[in-house]
């Protein structure tokens, strides 16, 4: 009896999680938390131990692409990262079909850093910052003018934001005449099906965009809307840049985002005109598996060119740079595939002298994913924030900084994990998609989801 007193008390103050070598997955289970700033689906993956890892697949993407996964990973000890990213690999694909895999990744090593109490970024070979640089995506809604965005980024700087992104896209000028030529009859199109997605950004996709005429208007590629700029369009958006710098100066980094989908001829006549006011890079001007486009434009303009928020594996990101196409490569770790691939596209930025940022549009637990990988990088110019205007975004995750930014830089945690201790269920309680209700309800139904898994016979 004396003997089980004493055991008793030895076992209430030490740290049970202490056999990572017997650790096992018991049970995933998701939350569908919305504009945190999109949809975020969350993850919690169960162990035997009483440890919970937390993951979140990518921004406006589907629950399923996790949850299809459970049944390859429960009763497997999720430390082993590697073996099990390997094992889910094959079900991963670009842009939010890698949310599940990449989701479950961070979730892997959430676990794995609380049982052996180490952080993410002392697993990925350390840090080479102890806080990083945040930079900070701004929209203005509607029609407005470039001295509403300078007035809207100079905003930002006096919160302490130090690197600068805004959205510039055609949308600004469909009711303006004389600066779009497209086939008779298309611009109304866009302005019927598709003027949502492009006039506001924040929150933008949803159900019902990818349904019907609007999918199909909404997914004809750059190259293929036969929309040119004329010279009365590019005198516009020139314009509009001249007024946003005389607003915010020359000597604040200022990236452009969301040109459109015109042809990669007239971004280059576009890109042309913004040489002389400094953009420190301009993004997703073409589909990212456009190679050919990537690299004349490259080495047609002096402008940074950079894409990858919507590539799956790091391999995928070679033939970009292979070809000089991308001056920055701009993954998102909840799409790449998680954090060891982030580390491994930083290999391939050493090996062709490319520089790094981070997509980032998640909640906390996406952007501590980042923010450790950031840590474990070297060149990473910085990592985005999409939720500055969401007053209750930093309240989501206990353990982390709050708030999270001071001037600009976010610090990386050194907790186990991803250094979140818990999340805050009574605000996501309030902000379960209505969509998607339940908190973290049962998944028994994908417990026994199963295929002959083998790529090859
Ligand atoms: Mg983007």
């Amino acid at each position: 009896m004396e003997e089980k007193h004493i055991l008793d008390q030895i076992s209430a103050n030490v740290n049970t999680h202490s056999s990572p070598s017997q650790l096992k997955i018991t049970d995933i289970r998701v939350a569908n938390l919305n504009g945190a700033p999109k949809h975020c689906p969350l993850i919690k993956v169960y162990t035997n131990q009483g440890l919970v890892g937390y993951g979140e697949v990518r921004d406006a993407s589907s629950a399923t692409y996790a949850l299809m996964l459970k049944s390859r990973l429960l009763g497997e000890n999720p430390c082993n990262v590697d073996k099990l990213f390997r094992r889910i690999r094959q079900f991963g694909g670009h842009s939010r079909q890698g949310g599940g895999v990449s989701g479950l990744e961070i979730a892997l090593w959430d676990l794995a850093g609380k049982a052996w109490g180490v952080p993410l970024y002392q697993m990925l070979g350390g840090q080479f910052r102890d806080k990083v640089r945040m930079y900070c995506d701004t929209d203005v809604d509607g029609k407005h003018t470039g001295l509403d965005m300078g007035r809207a980024l100079k905003a930002r700087m006096e919160q302490g934001f130090t690197f600068l992104k805004m959205d510039l896209g055609i949308e600004l000028m469909l009711d303006e005449p004389g600066c779009l030529n497209a086939p008779l009859g298309f611009l109304e199109n866009i302005r019927q099906y598709s003027a949502k997605a492009i006039s506001h950004q924040r929150g933008s996709i949803d159900y019902d965009l990818m349904v019907g005429k609007n999918y199909e208007i909404f997914t004809i590629p750059h190259h293929a809307t036969g929309i040119h700029v004329t010279e009365k369009g590019l005198d516009y958006l020139e314009h509009y840049v001249a007024e946003v710098r005389s607003v915010i100066g020359y000597e604040v980094p200022l990236a452009i985002d969301h040109f459109g989908h015109v042809c990669i001829e007239d971004t280059i006549r576009f890109a042309k005109r913004l040489e002389p006011y400094n953009i420190a890079w301009m993004e997703d001007i073409a589909p990212w598996h456009y190679t050919a486009h990537y690299a004349k434009i490259a080495q047609a303009t002096t402008v940074p060119i950079c894409t990858g928020e919507d590539i799956y594996l790091h391999e995928n990101f070679e033939p970009l740079m292979q070809a000089g196409g991308v001056s920055v490569v701009h993954p998102d770790v909840l799409t790449i595939g998680g954090a060891m691939e982030l580390k491994k596209l930083s290999g391939l930025c050493d090996r062709y002298g490319v520089a790094m940022a981070i997509h980032m549009a998640e909640s906390p637990i996406g952007c501590m994913a980042a923010l450790h990988c950031a840590a474990a990088i070297p060149h990473v110019l910085a990592v985005e924030y999409h939720s500055v205007d969401i007053p209750w975004w930093n309240d989501l995750a206990v353990g982390i900084d709050n708030p999270l930014f001071r001037d600009g830089f976010a610090r990386v945690p050194d907790a186990p994990g991803l250094g979140i201790t818990e999340l805050n269920e009574e605000l996501i309680a309030q902000h379960i998609h209505e969509k998607y209700p339940g908190q973290w309800e049962p998944t028994d139904p994908w417990n026994k989801e199963w295929a002959n898994d083998r790529t090859w016979s």
